[in-house]
């Protein structure tokens, strides 16, 4: 324990020397000449003047050793297919891609949108994309037209790459039919869409703007694309996530500190080596999938598995199936997975031959103690948790088991990873608080390499968002409650904002609210996160509607709002939908007009509602009450 305390103490004190060292992990065209510009915090600028290429070091470089080793392994048991590609095909596939792409007039520094369902091809085209130096933006497949034109119009695309349709638990889900929609809502529509057609659903092709991709890339079989060396600091990707406001905030990754920090963190932290099989069960659309799906472990030299599937279809063995024909070492996914296998028979876990697995990491949602012994015990295999978020890009709290195992604790991911000086300050005062003590947990600058560099477009909000949020301090917020015990070890108490977190899934309650808002017969609504037993928490509304009369009846209520639900299904994704929808006349509001937002989700959650002395209309939370009665 001692020596991995020092290890982590060199990391913050010896930055450069530490950084330059896990440098040597990825390859670079142009040597960097400095480790870190700080020189306008809290902006750093990692392995300055470097160059390098993010799909060269996950692919080119690993063709000398491994070319005829599979790269990418694609499972989909919703369309029954498997297909693995090698290093070279992978290579092929996205020159291929590449070439497309550049045909198309997509060139360095242009935005690619990746509107994808889990299919080889938009991990082709994340790939082809850093290959030319183009900054690809993946928005997740279960997002609807609003929220996909919001992102349209902010990062402002060249092209967009699409399919007719992706499917879930054997639905068939509509992909093309949405982004026209979206492309017709947005403000700075594309020139260009490549779309794959998987034939599960009729497409509707506009001329002159939308390409067939099997069409296009017949033409560039034999396509060899040269990598555009990228200084460090250029941007690879944006990926947009929810935050207080219902505009969403395009996380922007540099390119060399996001090579090095992925590189870094599949040996120290994920314990992997070059030639295994790792396998993570999240989309391509959040930061895990493009973290351990894609970058990490394909810069590591292994083979990933790309799931198109649910874990209990075609039943809730399937990903231990997987494991077991494909030798997977490291596995990384989500409590909710778990919680949701924990309804299947016990038995599954013991079917499949896990003698490949060593490890399992679950991230992106607390994970509870129950389901951590009975995946742990059921699979006779550590469980890992790691605690980190869509700006950080690799974990912030975990322990680094490939630098020294150290004993974990039970509802806690552990210490700091190295590099990050971690805190925990008082929201008030923003004194900092001690052990045992909860406060909100925040980063000293500079963030590590792989960490978000700014908002795309939006250097300001960067700042005021998240580097001025705690009283007197310039550091970066996490926007999460912590506390730490005397040990060190820290816990992860929930959002200090109005971000919910649905089956690991983030969201903001200020766009669902909007959604619901643009219901006509709604006048107001309050969203909260509720606790859950299965996906830890769903979103639940208060909506005063318009006209009381609207809602006198029973079945008139059901009837609003399963109309409200359809409406936030279509503009949102069913990813945002609120798991109920109660009608209220007012809203809980201090005197000054403010939502007593944590009050609604204490009564939601049979808590104490806390101090009410500046509450405006106590018959309003009476309100909240009888409707949860009366539910
Ligand atoms: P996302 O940006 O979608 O990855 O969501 C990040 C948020 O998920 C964090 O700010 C936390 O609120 C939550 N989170 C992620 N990992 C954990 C974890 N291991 N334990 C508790 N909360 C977590």
């Amino acid at each position: 324990m001692r020596s991995y305390r020092a290890f982590l103490d060199r990391a913050i004190r010896s930055p450069e020397a530490f950084w330059a060292e896990e440098a040597k992990l990825i390859e670079w065209q142009r040597p960097f000449s400095r480790v870190l510009d700080y020189s306008r915090p809290p902006f750093a600028r990692w392995f300055v003047d470097g160059t390098t290429n993010l799909c060269h070091n996950a692919i080119d470089r690993h063709l000398a050793a491994r070319a005829e080793q599979p790269a990418l392994i694609y499972v989909s048991t919703e369309i029954d297919v498997e297909q693995t590609f090698t290093f070279r095909q992978l290579h092929q596939e996205v020159n291929r891609f590449a070439a497309c792409l550049k045909g198309l007039g997509v060139v360095r520094g242009d935005r690619v949108l990746i509107y994808m369902p889990m299919v080889p091809e938009a991990v082709f085209a994340m790939l082809a994309c850093a290959r030319i130096g183009a900054i690809h933006s993946v928005v997740f497949g279960g997002f609807a037209s609003l929220s996909l034109a919001s992102r349209i119009d902010d990062a402002q695309p060249k092209l967009i790459v699409s399919a007719d349709a992706g499917s879930r638990a054997g639905r068939i889900v509509p992909y093309k039919a949405l982004l026209d929609e979206a492309i017709e809502r947005s403000k700075a529509p594309p020139g260009s869409v490549l779309l794959v057609d998987r034939g599960l659903a009729p497409m509707r092709r506009l001329a002159g703007r939308d390409h067939d991709y099997a069409e296009l890339r017949s033409r560039h079989l034999d396509a060899a694309v040269p990598c555009e060396w990228l200084e460090a600091s250029e941007p690879s990707y944006i990926l947009y996530t929810s935050g207080t406001t219902g505009q969403p905030k395009g996380v922007q990754r540099d390119t060399g500190g996001h090579a090095v920090a992925l590189a870094s963190s599949m040996g120290k932290i994920f314990c992997c080596n070059a030639g295994e099989t790792y396998f993570a069960t999240s989309d391509i659309g959040w930061v895990v999938g493009h973290s351990y799906i894609v970058y990490g472990p394909l810069l590591a030299g292994m083979a990933t598995v790309l799931y198109e599937g649910t874990p209990v279809r075609p039943d809730g063995a399937i990903l231990w199936r997987i494991v077991e024909r494909h030798r997977v070492s490291v596995m990384f996914s989500a409590p909710t997975a778990i919680r949701v296998l924990k309804k299947q028979d016990p038995a599954l876990l013991k079917r499949h031959d896990l003698s490949s697995l060593r490890l399992l990491f679950l991230a992106g949602e607390p994970l509870d103690e129950p389901t951590a012994r009975w995946i742990s015990e059921g699979l006779g295999k550590p469980v890992v948790d790691n605690y980190w978020q869509t700006e950080t890009g690799w974990p912030i709290l975990a322990i680094a088991r490939g630098v020294e195992a150290i004993p974990a604790k039970f509802g806690s991911p552990g210490l700091p990873c190295y590099g990050y000086s971690v805190k925990l300050y008082d929201e008030h005062t923003g004194q900092e608080v001690g052990p045992n003590t909860k406060g909100v947990l925040a980063i000293e600058g500079p963030l590590p390499p792989g960490c978000m560099t700014t908002v795309w477009g939006d250097d300001e909000r960067f700042v005021k968002t998240y580097w001025h949020s705690v009283p007197g301090r310039t550091v970066y917020s996490t926007f999460d409650w912590g506390i730490r015990d005397d040990d060190g070890y820290y816990f992860i108490l929930g959002r200090t904002d109005d971000v919910i977190n649905v089956a690991g899934h983030r969201l903001g309650t200020r766009e669902i609210e909007e959604s619901i808002c643009s219901h006509p017969g709604i006048a107001e609504v309050a969203v909260v996160g509720v606790a859950d037993q299965l996906k830890g928490q769903v979103a639940v509304a208060f909506a005063v509607v318009r006209d009381a009369r609207a809602v006198e009846l029973p079945q008139q209520r059901k009837n609003l709002e399963a109309e409200v639900m359809k409406q936030v299904d279509s503009q949102l994704g069913a990813v945002a939908r609120p798991a109920r929808v109660h009608f209220v006349t007012a809203l809980p509001k201090t005197r000054s007009g403010k939502l007593l937002r944590r009050s609604v989700q204490a009564i939601c959650e049979g808590r104490d509602p806390g101090d009410l002395t500046t509450i405006e209309d106590p018959t309003a939370l009476e309100q909240i009450r009888s409707a949860l009665v009366s539910a």
